[in-house]
């Protein structure tokens, strides 16, 4: 994880927000690969492990999604980045589940913006530009800190679109790898293509 994610973050238990505090162990430039993220709130301790941070969290929640390889309309980088509309480089960018998988051919397409990986396929390692983050309860970063989420098709349950939501800031996009759905509360429907949703943050 990129060390500056750590403001980002957020406990993934079920208290109000607040700050987690990192010790580092080994650094590679401005990745942790290994560390501790503890919670003054409620004192539980998430570590690092080969630059992947470890929630845990009682309850898998509903995956509510279809395998990755059921997709009939694999989606060009180019195109993505069209509909992500993110104008200038900066700030954060989520990517849950199998749309992790994206990261590279975004990252190649816009420099200076950091990928934050939820949940990613297990095949995945952390990059320069990408950050990995592993919980099974919530998206664990504090709300209205990204200015685009992609939901793989593997992570479509309602609980987590709504953190999708959550996460993404007013007037910013929401993009899901599924048309089938209907529109998530909160987000306004832009477009429905290529096995796409579309959608804004009210
Ligand atoms: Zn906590």
């Amino acid at each position: 994880m990129h060390i500056e994610l750590t403001e980002m973050m957020r406990c993934p238990e079920r208290h109000a927000e607040g700050h987690l505090v990192l010790s580092t162990g080994e650094m590679r430039g401005r990745m942790v690969r290994s560390g501790l993220l503890a919670c003054p709130a409620c004192g539980r301790e998430y570590p690092v492990v080969r630059g992947i941070v470890k929630f845990s969290g009682g309850g898998m929640r509903d995956a509510g999604g279809v395998t990755p390889d059921a997709r009939t309309h694999p989606v060009e980088p180019e195109s993505l980045q069209a509909l992500l509309d993110l104008g200038g480089p900066g700030g954060y960018v989520v990517l849950l589940g199998a749309a992790t998988r994206h990261a590279v051919g975004l990252a190649g397409l816009m420099g200076g913006i950091h990928f934050v990986g939820v949940n990613a396929p297990s095949d995945l390692e952390e990059l320069p530009a990408l950050s990995l983050l592993d919980c099974q309860t919530m998206i664990p970063l504090r709300q209205t800190v990204a200015r685009a989420v992609v939901v793989g098709a593997d992570s479509l349950g309602v609980e987590w679109l709504a953190d999708a939501r959550r996460v993404v800031l007013p007037g910013r996009r929401v993009v899901i790898e599924s048309d089938q759905i209907p529109a998530p509360a909160g987000l306004t429907s832009l477009a429905r293509e290529k096995g796409l949703f579309v959608g804004e943050r009210r």
